[in-house]
């Protein structure tokens, strides 16, 4: 059996991969590479990454045509965001792997660090590449191999990828790709004795069910789950940039980003200026064919997805949200939704509290400093955040108040050398830099 993958801005079918009868080969396949792989000194293991780096720059424009392919991010976001993270995110683990022994001495104790064992790493599509290369760079610079389950939706990059893993002459078992559903192949993935750690990226219902597989024979699990971020805009601020760049992240890849900042607050008495301020921007975001240069919006990456978009934007309305933006058009073929500002959005309805993983932005009222807290506080979710003020300490402090994994202050722009990770809803565990590195690692406390 195999499955289809459309081009969601043409809705032809581009490819198909095949659903993998049994992962057993592909977990014994990483478990006997194991070995060989822990014990290559950390110079040749990052000579590697370097290699696989490199193939990656190299086969740069080519990658981000395909993620444009399979699931519509527009061609300048696919080789600026999805291509060019991964590439960042493997030269730090190269620089991280020639750096730091990542030993510490606590009295008469050496502490050290040890790879977990044989990785399920399993990924969805919004950022297919980024994604799966944020678990294989640093699992494989920690000495563990890998067996990948993309998202059965954008599979083809991570096809591609396995390609240059071979051509950058990375010992066979080490990383491992098989391609199926959720369940039954995620689902085997996570629940299989022979993996020692499940790293998942995903929705959180998935999650929930990944997280009970592994436990099942007690692996350990990383979670990166979904988000329902606040951009918190303070009395003081600079309301046309933090609009403008609320906007962008919102609006980020069609909106299906973990991190998107999909609630703006602001203080009632600013609450229409920021609209008018939103909507003017918002409609600055062209719809349309995600190869032409002049889109800022592509398609949804499925149809499964538009309508599951489509029908919280008729709950918004339903729930008496109004509607400041929402009837742009968009082309006949392909899954496209035009960009939504929703205004005067009771925080506690459904669009403010679920995510909804399209370009829909919903404009929130506060009353004081303390009642922007509690809204941003006031969802499961914790990913990302954001806040601005024309006073940064002002800022830092409101920062500090949110329960939450990552918050930006003034636009500060993204590290990926930062942890990054969520609380509660949004998983545990995190990813990237040096974080994300000895997420793969066991400790061992070796006394002399
Ligand atoms: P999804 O949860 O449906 O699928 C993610 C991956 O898990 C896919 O490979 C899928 O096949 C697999 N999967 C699904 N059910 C499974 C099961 N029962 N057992 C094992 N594997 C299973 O999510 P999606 O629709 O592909 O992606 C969108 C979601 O991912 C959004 O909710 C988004 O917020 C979240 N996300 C989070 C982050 C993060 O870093 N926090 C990043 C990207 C996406």
């Amino acid at each position: 059996m195999s499955i289809d993958v459309y081009n969601p801005a043409t809705e032809e079918v581009i490819g198909s991969v095949p659903e993998t009868d049994s992962v057993d080969p592909a977990v014994a396949a990483a478990r006997a590479a194991l070995g060989p792989w822990s014990a290559l000194p950390r110079a040749e293991r990052a000579a590697h990454l370097a290699a696989l780096r490199d193939l990656l720059v190299a086969h740069a424009d080519e990658l981000a045509g395909i993620i444009t392919a399979e699931m519509g991010a527009p061609l300048a976001i696919a080789r600026k965001v999805q291509v060019g993270l991964p590439i960042a995110v493997l030269s730090s683990m190269v620089d991280l792997l020639n750096r730091d022994e990542c030993e510490e001495r606590i009295g008469n104790s050496l502490v050290v660090r040890d790879p977990v064992g044989v990785v399920a790493a399993i990924t969805p599509w919004n950022y297919p590449l980024h994604q799966t290369v944020a678990k294989l760079a640093p699992a494989l610079a920690a000495g563990n191999t890998v067996v990948h389950k993309p998202s059965e939706v954008a599979p083809l990059s991570a096809l591609r990828l396995a390609e240059l893993v071979r051509e950058a002459g990375l010992p066979s078992g080490v990383y491992n790709l098989v391609t199926g559903y959720g369940d039954p192949t995620g689902a085997a993935l996570a629940g299989h004795a022979g993996v020692d750690l499940v790293s998942f990226t995903g929705s959180t219902g998935a999650g929930r069910t990944v997280a009970a597989l592994a436990a099942s024979h007690l692996a350990r699990v990383s979670l990166e789950l979904g988000g329902k971020s606040a951009n918190v805009i303070l009395p003081d601020a600079d309301l046309a940039a933090a609009v403008k760049v609320g906007i962008g992240n919102c609006y980020l890849n069609s909106g299906q980003t973990c991190t998107a900042w999909t609630r703006l607050l602001v203080h009632e008495s600013q609450h229409d200026e920021v609209v008018d301020l939103a909507v003017a921007a918002a409609s600055k975001y062209t719809v349309g064919d995600p190869t032409d240069p002049a889109t800022r919006l592509g398609p949804l990456a499925s149809a499964a997805q538009r309508d599951r978009v489509r029908s919280y934007i008729a709950r918004g309305v339903a729930d008496g949200a109004r509607m400041a933006l929402g009837d742009g058009s968009v082309p006949d073929v392909g899954y496209y939704v035009a960009p939504v500002v929703f205004a005067d959005v009771d925080p506690a309805s459904v669009i403010a509290q679920e995510e909804i993983f399209g370009p829909v932005l919903s404009i929130i009222r506060y009353r004081d400093e303390d009642d922007a807290v509690r809204i941003a506080n006031g969802t499961p979710y914790g990913l990302a955040g954001s806040v601005w003020s024309g006073s940064p300490e002002r800022a830092l402090a409101v920062a500090r108040r949110l329960r939450t994994g990552q918050v930006d202050v003034n636009g500060g722009s993204f590290n990926p050398l930062a942890p990054f990770g969520g609380i509660g809803d949004s998983g545990y565990g995190r990813e990237l830099g040096v974080h994300g590195f000895e997420e793969f690692t066991s400790v061992k406390a070796i006394q002399l």
